[in-house]
Order: structure tokens, then C-alpha cells, then sequence
């Protein structure tokens, strides 16, 4: 009986003090998404090669551990740990300008990187992309992943271009480079119910635009990565980011970011725990080009959001963010939608 109030009395104390504990972020890691290293045009999709340089410099002064995207990937699955301050580094689309710029800098700090491509581009020389030859030469740093064969839009796609864009281009990098890791990341980060579920009944991992930090309660056909280009790029947001954490978010409804009707999408979210006074009365969320949406709790675990005006024709996001006990850093989560 003693035993069991020793017990009892212990839950109680993890109980009451759980609240409080930092919530662990040994299970997590912030995914960084780049796409071209230039100064040039078009500034949105661009990294400036010496801003890039500043990250990777902070990342190894400030000692974050920069990991593959496969051991972030094999460890969320497996549920073993991650070390905390873990970051790994991805871009999209193989642009020449990864080799000549990204991959020197890589060399001289000894960092791995992952590149999604599109197939085409490369099976056709075109000039600004990289080539097979130049994806080979970084394997002992750079990982090469699935990006589809022509870089479509994959919405309201027929079943057959689906599945090549998919396991055609899957076949071309395992040919020329060997790889075999099942990683697709969506061109334009978009995706239908037919290409989410298609990917999940290939045995795929797939990776989207939409700003987040992964962990073993994501959803692997979709997980998260930062923008690192643009705007996105500067130090301040850099450093922002890569201290984030993953909003204990356990579901989404709709799942689906493809949207219709009034194009006020209702959107809820369901917590893995019940957020705490402070939390809720700190959690605040933003929609890309208009005033902040509505937010209704019904529970500490559960909450609604709903834009107040309709969202306009393209992609947009409603992002949300809930300080931690951690001073200056944030939990942050968002979704994307699609209003064709
Ligand atoms: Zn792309």
C-alpha cells in the first residue's frame, strides 16, 4: 500500500509540474528549404551565396548538428532520439548554381545537404541545372532525392502522369546515382487527395513548403521545411526558425489544402496535450495578405481557424505560433492551401 502512495504521489508531482517542464525537443528537427544560390533575379526563390554562407557559419559556431535528411528521416521512424539543435539542410529543383555556389561552401565546412530534382531538366542538359555527372561528384556530401520528372503541378493530375511523375523519376536517380530512399518532395509544395494518397501507397516520404519542425507526430507524406530564400533568407529569420519547435499539433482537419466554397476555409486542430492558459492565451496565427482569422477554442485541446476574408486564387497559408517556456522560442505550425 506504501509503495502504491509512493507511486501515486510521484504521478502527481510529474503531473502537476509536466506543464512546466520544457517540452523535450529531442525528437525534432528543423527542415531548411533553399532553392537558388544567387544575387540575381528572382529574388523570391534566391539565397544570396554569402547570406548562405552566414548560415552555415552560425549553424557551426553556435554548434546546432546538421544532419542527412535520411538519418533525420530513419530516426523519427524508428522513435529514437534526435540531438537537440538538429537542422538538416534540403533544396529544390538542382539548379547549377547549388554545385558552383552551395556545394563549395559544403566542402569547407564538411555539412551534408540533400537536393530534390526533377529529372527532365537534367535528362535534357538544360543549361541552368545541374547534370548527373555534377549530382555524382557531391555523393559524399549531397543526397539526391525525388522532385517528379517535369515539375507539374500536381492537382487535378490523370492517374497515369501521376504515377510516372512519381516512379519514372524515382527510376532515373536510382539508375544514375544508386539511391534508393523512397523521398519526394511535391513541386510548389501542392498536392490533391489522389497524389497524397498515391505517394502513401508507394511507400513514400513526402515533404512540403509549408513552415514547420518536424517530429515523430508528423505526418510523414507531408512534413514541414522552412523557406530559406527571399525574404525568409535574412539572419534575423534564420535564426528564428532554426530555434522553432514543433507545435504538438496531432491532427488536421481538413487534411486536404486543396479548397472551395466561400474560400474561408475552416480549419481544425487537435492537440497531442492540453495547452496550458498561457499557451492559449498566447497562441496566435496570420493569413498571407489580410488581418488575422478568427480563432474559437473548444477545448485546451482543440481549436478552429477561419480566415475573414476569402483567400485569393493560388497558394496561401494560415501560420500559427505559441511562445514556449523557452524565452524567444516559438512553436510554430502551418498549413497550406490551394484555391484553384
Ligand atoms: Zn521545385
Amino acid at each position: 500500500m506504501k509503495k502504491l502512495r509512493i507511486s501515486l504521489n510521484i504521478l502527481f508531482v510529474v503531473c502537476i509540474l509536466s506543464p512546466f517542464i520544457s517540452f523535450a525537443d529531442d525528437s525534432e528537427c528543423v527542415l531548411l528549404l533553399y532553392h537558388r544560390f544567387s544575387d540575381e533575379e528572382p529574388k523570391s526563390t534566391s539565397t544570396s551565396p554569402k547570406v548562405f554562407r552566414s548560415h552555415l557559419e552560425y549553424l557551426i559556431e553556435n554548434e546546432y548538428k546538421v544532419l542527412p535528411l535520411s538519418d533525420v528521416v530513419q530516426r523519427l521512424k524508428a522513435q529514437e532520439k534526435l540531438p537537440k539543435k538538429c537542422v538538416s539542410l534540403t533544396a529544390d529543383d538542382g539548379f547549377l548554381s547549388f554545385y558552383t555556389e552551395a556545394y563549395p561552401l559544403l566542402v569547407k565546412y564538411q555539412l551534408p545537404m540533400s537536393v530534390f530534382v526533377s529529372t527532365e531538366s537534367i535528362d535534357k542538359s538544360y543549361k541552368l541545372m545541374m547534370s548527373w555527372q555534377q549530382l555524382r561528384e557531391m555523393s559524399g556530401l549531397v543526397d539526391v532525392y525525388n522532385h517528379s520528372i517535369k515539375h507539374l503541378h500536381l492537382v487535378d493530375q490523370d492517374a497515369l502522369t501521376l504515377q510516372n511523375e512519381i516512379t519514372l523519376a524515382q527510376e532515373r536517380i536510382t539508375k544514375e546515382l544508386g539511391i534508393e530512399d523512397k523521398f519526394f518532395a511535391y513541386p510548389y509544395g501542392e498536392f490533391d487527395d489522389n497524389t497524397y494518397s498515391l505517394l502513401n501507397s508507394l511507400g513514400y516520404i513526402g515533404f512540403g513548403q509549408q513552415s514547420g519542425v518536424v517530429s515523430n507526430e508528423s505526418d510523414f507524406l507531408n512534413l514541414p521545411r522552412f523557406s530559406m530564400s527571399g525574404p525568409y533568407a535574412t539572419m534575423d529569420s534564420f535564426t528564428l526558425k532554426i530555434n522553432t519547435l514543433h507545435m504538438p499539433v496531432d491532427s488536421e482537419d481538413p487534411k486536404a489544402m486543396v479548397i472551395s466554397g466561400d474560400f474561408m476555409p475552416l480549419l481544425t486542430l487537435s492537440f497531442s496535450r492540453s495547452l496550458t492558459t498561457y499557451e492559449r492565451a498566447n497562441f496566435s496565427c496570420y493569413v498571407s495578405g489580410q488581418d488575422k482569422p478568427e480563432l474559437k477554442w473548444l477545448s485546451p485541446q482543440m481549436l478552429t481557424v477561419k480566415s475573414k476574408k476569402p483567400l485569393t486564387i493560388g497558394r496561401s497559408r494560415y501560420n500559427c505560433t505559441m511562445p514556449s517556456e523557452e524565452r524567444g522560442r516559438y512553436y510554430w505550425y502551418s498549413k497550406l492551401w490551394l484555391r484553384l
